[in-house]
């Protein structure tokens, strides 16, 4: 059972329907229980920002869809928060991108590994990296720089959701072009980005995979124009008012 006994019409269920998933997560063993710490620290922003896409969220996801179809190689890194909160919608935007879909755990366990890729491949997934781990970040001690030569390793456009500021400085120092979805605009991984993208990830994922069937016949031109056109620290600031004045 992924799903909860709560009518959608109830003014929490989406953040219920989250803190299920979460749950189930930690249950099926491919969410850690740290997981559920960065959660609850996600839910406090996103009651800040009205539980809602803000316009600017909104520009960032079409940014990131731009970044994700021109992108020679795209990769879509999932940890354990993410594949419970959104597996088959990671599968949607990587099918409407072209971009592959990679575990990358900041607790690294053989174990949880696996379980996450089969979650995802239960959702659609059909080739799901990061077992390989035969390629390395520079700047990160062992277990947290692993991941697939032929995946993270060989990208130039890296989706990271949730991700620790650490590897996310890590990855820009690589040479990557980083989306980060992450709540919280003052974290050092939104900071780092490319393309901060201020909003909860459960609607995050789906807003981008909108904009990039939206884009699916769009130009170069166009893509580079909208890629452009991102202002990444308007982007940020716009977010940091939001929650400071309550979503207001
Ligand atoms: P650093 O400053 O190094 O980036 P951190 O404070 O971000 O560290 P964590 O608590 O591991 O460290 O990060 C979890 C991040 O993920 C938090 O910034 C939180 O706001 C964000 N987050 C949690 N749940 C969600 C969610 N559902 N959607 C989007 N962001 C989320
Ligand atoms: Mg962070």
């Amino acid at each position: 059972m992924d799903e909860i006994d709560v009518p959608e019409s109830h003014p929490r269920y989406e953040s219920l329907l989250t803190r299920h998933r979460i749950e189930h997560g930690v249950d099926l063993g491919i969410t850690s229980r740290q997981g559920l710490i960065a959660q609850g620290r996600g839910e406090a922003y996103d009651y800040l920002l009205g539980e809602r896409t803000t316009e600017s969220a909104d520009r960032a996801e079409r940014a990131a869809a731009a970044h994700l179809l021109r992108a020679d190689h795209p990769v879509l890194s999932v940890n354990g928060n993410a594949a419970a909160l959104v597996p088959g919608e990671l599968v949607e935007l990587g099918d409407a991108t072209g971009a592959d879909l990679e575990v990358n755990l900041f607790n690294r366990t053989e174990e949880r590994m696996e379980r996450i890729a089969d979650h995802l491949r239960d959702h659609g997934a059909d080739d799901v990296k990061g077992l390989d781990a035969d390629g390395r970040i520079p700047g990160l001690d062992h277990e947290r720089a692993k991941v697939d030569a032929d995946g993270i390793g060989d990208a130039d456009v890296v989706l990271v959701p949730l991700e620790d500021g650490d590897r996310a400085e890590a990855l820009a120092e690589m040479g990557k072009t980083e989306l980060v979805i992450d709540l919280n605009p003052l974290s050092r991984s939104a900071q780092t980005a490319t393309v901060p993208i201020v909003d909860n990830i459960i609607r995050a994922v789906p807003g981008i995979t909108d904009h990039a069937r939206d884009l699916q016949e769009a130009s170069r031109d166009e893509l580079d124009r909208i890629v452009d056109d991102f202002d990444r620290e308007a982007a940020l600031s716009a977010a940091e008012d939001a929650i400071r004045s309550g979503g207001l």
